[in-house]
């Protein structure tokens, strides 16, 4: 079952950071693997810019390498890979100088669609967005896309976007946050607002509770004096578990289209409570005989930063009152699992005679690994002996179910949305400073206590600490396993 690609029209896109981590891992891989796939013509355009001094062939030459590394593609489609680096250019640009701009100019025209891809650190971002405009090379329909962090608070974000505010209009800013572009993610608004089944039972009538888990078994590692400035709360609750939170909670759109969503899912952070400390959980990993400690891997043995944070959220609005939405991510846990699960309340009464009840239903949404959807149902056990139940899972994992689909990566639909001028993925301004409103309190909270994370053993669940938020509440959360 081959997906259907719907070609994008010629564009301009230039990556600033061309050289850079991300555009290596991830941005000319899934250009390539859309290019394969047929999304785009040899017309297209990509011109890597950073400050190095590389000719337009050494460029092409580090894509191919990053190809070679990164993309599983390169070697069965050997034949399109000249055709792909064809498209490759590079000018040296400093962000913050006035060398190169007008030899960009030159390469990307106003009369196509251009985006401009800022895979820099955010404090380049003015410096770009500036240039872009006073050596008139972005047109009035240019995008720009930008990576996160995107600010460290609301008062940061809010520059940030004022920053970009000044020389282009909203219609205009994609903010990334990949979490968005993956297959499961989009498949939940489809679960959720193509199904009659599960919409009359999402609210709290019918929903115990949610659980959000995002696991990593990967330690800080080399970017650990960095993590330690941000730590699990800024790097990924503020985005990525509170952009799954929104998906989930949210109203149903009138419209799928880009406001009509960003709409409801700002709606859910505005009704977003303050959570008490006695509802968040924050810990930092251990040391093992072989590995080191995360105040190691920091180099930082005062830091009270967390590696992970489990907390208790609510959302008091008339759907889910009364529903608590646990989330928690974090490093070096037993597992690399993202998994939603939406708990179902158990039935009130029991008509089978000996049943060891309560069963619930839940629906677990895996974003990675083995994305996919179960559901666990109620059944009777098989054989004689009477009405034994027991639960279990309806499984579908989509690498089975749409074997044979070609499911693009989140980078590979988020960058083709830049292109096709589809906002709806990404983070609008207002939303992502709402997401700081209601961080900024919490972790100002911490700090001001002076908060000392707990330890947890690397390899575990994370903090029993962590534990006890669901015990307290007669819950407990789901393992994390892969
Ligand atoms: P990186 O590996 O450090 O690369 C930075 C890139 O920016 C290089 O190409 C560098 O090349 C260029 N650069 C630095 N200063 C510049 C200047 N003054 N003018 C023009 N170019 C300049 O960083 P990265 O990991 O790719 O991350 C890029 C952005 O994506 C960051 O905002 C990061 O937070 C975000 N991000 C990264 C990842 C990831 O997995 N890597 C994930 C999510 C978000 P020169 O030094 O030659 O100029």
């Amino acid at each position: 079952m081959a997906s259907r690609v719907i070609p994008v029209a010629p564009f301009d896109l230039v990556v600033f950071g061309g050289t850079g981590d991300l555009a290596k891992r991830k941005i000319i891989p899934a250009l390539f693997r859309r290019f394969v796939a047929g999304q785009f013509e040899e017309d297209a355009r990509i011109i890597g810019a950073a400050r190095a001094a590389l000719s337009g062939a050494e460029y092409r030459t580090l894509a191919e390498e990053a190809l070679k590394e990164f993309s599983a593609e390169y070697v069965e489609n050997s034949k399109e890979v000249a055709a792909f680096l064809h498209m490759l250019d590079y000018v040296s640009i400093d962000a913050t100088g006035d060398g190169g701009w007008e030899e960009l100019k030159a390469k990307t025209s106003t009369d196509r669609v251009q985006a401009f891809y800022f895979s820099v650190a955010p404090s380049l971002f003015g410096a770009l967005a500036e240039r872009l405009h006073s050596y008139q090379i972005a047109g009035p329909e240019a995008r720009v896309v930008v990576e996160k962090p995107f600010g460290r608070d609301q008062e940061t974000a809010k520059a940030l976007n004022a920053t970009l505010a000044e020389y282009f209009d909203e219609t205009q800013i994609y903010r990334i946050d990949h979490y968005l572009g993956k297959e499961t993610v989009q498949n939940l608004m489809a679960l959720r607002f193509g199904n009659m089944m599960f919409e009359p039972l999402w609210n709290n009538h019918y929903i115990d509770h949610i659980q959000i888990t995002v696991a990593e078994t990967v330690g800080v590692g080399g970017r650990g004096a960095y993590y330690d400035k941000s730590g699990a709360m800024r790097d990924m609750v503020q985005n990525h578990l509170m952009q799954l939170l929104c998906l989930i909670a949210m109203e149903p759109p009138a419209i799928y289209d880009a406001d009509a969503v960003r709409d409801e899912k700002l709606k859910v952070i505005r009704a977003l409570q303050p959570v008490a400390p006695h509802h968040i959980v924050r810990g930092q990993y251990e040391a093992t005989d072989t590995a080191p400690s995360y105040r190691d891997d920091a180099e930082n043995p005062r830091s009270f930063t967390e590696s992970f944070i489990a907390m208790r959220c609510e959302i008091a609005n008339w759907r889910w009152a009364g529903v608590p939405f646990y989330l928690r991510t974090g490093k070096k846990l037993r597992a690399r699992s993202s998994e939603i699960a939406v708990v179902f309340k158990a039935l009130g009464h029991s008509i089978f005679e000996g049943d060891t009840g309560p069963h619930r239903n839940i629906l677990s949404i895996r974003l990675q690994p083995n994305e996919g959807i179960d559901m666990t149902v109620t059944v009777k056990e098989p054989g004689p002996g009477g009405m034994r139940l027991i639960d279990v899972p309806l499984d579908l994992t989509f690498a089975e179910a749409m074997a044979g689909t070609d499911s693009p990566e989140a980078y590979e639909r988020l960058i083709m949305d830049v292109i096709r001028g589809n906002q709806t993925l990404f983070m609008r301004g207002d939303e992502v400073e709402a997401a700081w409103r209601w961080t900024d309190p919490l972790i100002n909270g911490w700090e001001a206590r002076n908060d000392v994370p707990k330890q947890y053993v690397p390899g575990s669940s994370g903090p029993e600490d962590a534990l006890m938020l669901l015990h307290r509440d007669g819950r407990r959360w789901r393992d994390i396993k892969a």
